[in-house]
């Protein structure tokens, strides 16, 4: 096992990061990056990507971009954590292996709790409690009691889209004056671990409900999900044209990029709120939401539902703090739609600031 420090410090996506390892182990056939960005606040938690990489350029590329990302969600989400990512250059359904899982968490370990790994696109829960044989430092493997008494995996996709479900409410009360789902169209893109559980949510408050997925089973999924969930009022329509529908919130569930120049000029919706990740293709689409006076709730404040839950597994896991804490992502919401409108700038620029104000600035942490 080869463990080697890596100069990033001339990459066009370094910023600021304390740390970057190369992790090899020919025995395994593991090669992986471990990033991590900034560990003012606490330690760096976030995922672990499997991804079939080109090349180990686009691995960097990857780990340097997402371990920044995971610093401002922890700092915005007002929890003690920094971020950091992994990323594992393998086909997560083709020659992920047990023996490399082992191995990635003896390399996690080594960092002596500096970087805790977590789930991530190709690695499951039944892959962290793999790693977790070899490493204390993972969490989102424990099963958990809900406050209504049931137990669920330690799979937080239902948090993220309760989080989702938060902050759509939110972005309905700044935007129309009543945060009640009842009556109100909402077109879901990517309907897998988040967006089905937020479907159902939606579904149960009384929305009308616009599915698209690229997976057929997803949506036969998603529409089987709750006997609760009334299916005169979820419709599925076509997958490249959802986000030109005439409804009151599109929601990207799916993959990131989706808000670009070319999707954002047709779409319609006066509010977006999704769970996907990096949704801004740029900061010219943020940019443009603002000047067209759409509400858009920035993708990681309103994601954040799952680190909040595998924070709080660290903890000892109180499922009544859990829902507390992500109901606090309504207030954050607020506080960064008024701070855009009032200083005339993005949301998502806002919410960048706030988060820089927190990691950075460690005398005005609250
Ligand atoms: P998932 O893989 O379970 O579901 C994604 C769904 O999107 C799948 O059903 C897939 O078929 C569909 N899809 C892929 N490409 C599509 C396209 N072009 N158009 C429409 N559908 C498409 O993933 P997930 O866990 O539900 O996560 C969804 C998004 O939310 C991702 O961007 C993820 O990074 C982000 N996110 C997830 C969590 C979490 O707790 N799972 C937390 C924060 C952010």
């Amino acid at each position: 096992m080869y463990i080697a420090e890596v100069d990033v410090t001339k990459h066009e996506d370094f910023a600021d990061h304390e740390r970057v390892v190369r992790c090899e182990d020919n025995e395994t056939g593991l090669l992986a990056y471990i990033a991590i960005h900034n560990t003012n606040l606490g330690p760096a938690l976030g995922g672990c990507r499997i991804r079939a990489y080109q090349d180990e350029g686009h691995a960097v590329t990857d780990v340097l971009r997402l371990s920044r990302g995971m610093t401002y969600k922890s700092a915005i989400s007002n929890l003690p954590l920094g971020g950091g990512k992994s990323v594992i250059i393998s086909d997560a359904k083709k020659t992920k292996t047990k023996a490399m899982l082992k191995s990635m968490g003896r390399f996690v370990e080594s960092l002596k709790g500096a970087y805790i790994t977590a789930e991530d696109s190709g690695t499951s829960v039944d892959d962290l409690k793999i790693m977790s044989a070899e490493t204390k430092f993972v969490t989102g493997v424990q099963n958990k009691q809900l406050t209504d008494g049931s137990e669920a995996s330690g799979d937080p996709s239902p948090s993220t889209a309760y989080g989702v479900f938060v902050g759509i409410k939110a972005s309905l009360q700044y935007r129309f004056g009543t945060s009640d789902p009842a009556g109100v169209r909402v077109a879901v893109q990517g309907v897998g671990n988040v967006g089905r559980n937020l479907v159902r949510m939606l579904s149960e408050a009384g929305a009308e409900v616009f599915i698209s997925d690229t997976y057929e089973p997803a949506i036969k999924r998603t529409l089987e999900c709750s006997q609760a969930l009334d299916r005169s009022k979820v419709k599925v329509v076509d997958n490249a044209s959802i986000h030109q529908l005439d409804v009151d919130v599109y929601s990207p569930c799916a993959l990131g990029g989706a808000l670009n120049m070319s999707s954002l000029v047709e779409m319609q919706a006066p509010i977006i709120a999704g769970a996907a990740n990096n949704q801004l293709a740029d900061r010219d689409a943020g940019d443009y939401l603002f000047h067209k006076g759409i509400i858009y709730a920035p993708d990681y404040v309103i994601n954040a539902g799952g680190i909040i839950d595998i924070f709080y597994e660290r903890e000892g896991y109180d499922h009544a703090r859990v829902i507390n804490h992500i109901n606090g992502i309504a207030v954050t919401l607020k506080d960064i739609f008024a701070f855009s409108e009032q200083n005339q700038i993005s949301s998502n620029a806002t919410a960048d600031r706030i988060a820089e104000t927190r990691f950075l600035d460690l005398d005005k942490v609250a």
